[in-house]
């Protein structure tokens, strides 16, 4: 186990996959930090993101099991750099450049759908893949990028309000209101402003 302090739940708020891979570069103490720098990294990310996201695709392999390279992980990392452009891009209102969605259909091509008895009898939708490594992987956060963008409401997809924040998330409240990555974001916003306001207040006083 590597990095382990670093998987904190709070990176897998952003309501979808491919936000939270998306969301895998943040800024700490002023600085970009890329949770990625070895295979290894990428392979534990992936496991706690399945966990919190149970709900993905039923990609069905032929059981050889992951070997997580380096290239794998520059896939990886181009596809989050190209998800963080369309991200970046989608936020903005009006939209201001048209959305690139080269990459995204690159990796849907990944694999394809089919249909599978399972022994009870129901026909259930599975996802085969052409390539088991990369397929595995770059196919679900794909699927989940297609359905965030193709299902979701993009006046609800957000870059956290903190500007010192570069985290996205998919906001599922009821009232639709949420404008930060997290609670923890939430709070060293509102101490850097009221840092601010105190600072302001002293220097000029009524
Ligand atoms: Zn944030």
């Amino acid at each position: 186990m590597t990095n382990e302090k670093s998987f904190k739940d709070d990176r897998f708020l952003s309501g979808s996959l491919a936000l939270d891979l998306v969301n895998t570069e943040m800024i700490v103490r002023g600085k970009k930090q890329d949770l990625f720098t070895s295979p290894d990294d990428l392979a534990q990310w992936w496991q706690v993101a399945c966990a919190y996201h149970p709900e993905h695709e039923n990609i069905v392999g032929d059981g050889t099991p992951f070997v997580w390279t380096t290239e794998l992980l520059e896939e990886v990392k181009a596809f989050r750099q190209s998800l963080r452009l369309l991200c970046t891009g989608l936020v903005e209102d009006p939209l201001i450049t048209s959305p690139d969605l080269t990459m995204l259909n690159q990796m849907l091509a990944l694999g394809y759908q089919l249909a599978q008895v399972t022994p009870q009898g129901t026909i259930m939708a599975i996802y085969r893949v052409y390539d088991e490594q990369k397929g595995r992987i770059l196919l679900p956060i794909a699927l989940s990028a297609l359905r965030l963008l193709t299902e979701g409401e993009r006046s609800r997809l957000h870059k956290c309000k903190n500007d010192r924040c570069i985290l996205f998330f998919y906001d599922t409240s009821k009232g639709g209101s949420r404008q930060w990555c997290s609670l923890g974001c939430l709070n060293r916003a509102r101490s850097i402003y009221h840092y601010r306001q105190q600072r302001s207040t002293g220097s000029h006083p009524l």
